[in-house]
């Protein structure tokens, strides 16, 4: 749990696929009227990268993000994040 890490949507990019949504299972995101929407940045899991790797668009990046790998597991349990 971290509001120095949560998903910032480039709706300049983003395709509306709800890939991001369907994905993660913490509940951050909800299904807005066309883009997702970040509802719950507390829930996002501080260096997980799982909608980030899945996004088809490259639509995703992080607040917190300065670009370095994480150490170790982010302990997501979202799989596909290379954690
Ligand atoms: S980074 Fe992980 S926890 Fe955060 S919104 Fe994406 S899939 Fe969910
Ligand atoms: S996965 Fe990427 S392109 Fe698809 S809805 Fe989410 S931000 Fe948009």
């Amino acid at each position: 749990m971290s509001k120095n890490w949560y998903p910032v949507i480039n709706e300049d990019n983003c395709i509306e696929c709800g890939s991001c949504v369907n994905y993660c299972k913490h509940g951050v995101y909800e299904k807005g009227q066309d883009k997702p929407v970040v509802v719950n940045p507390e829930g996002c899991i501080e260096g997980c990268h799982g909608c980030q790797s899945i996004c088809p668009a490259e639509a995703i990046t992080y607040f917190g993000d300065n670009g370095e790998k994480p150490s170790g597991s982010c302990g997501c349990g979202c799989g596909g994040c290379g954690c």
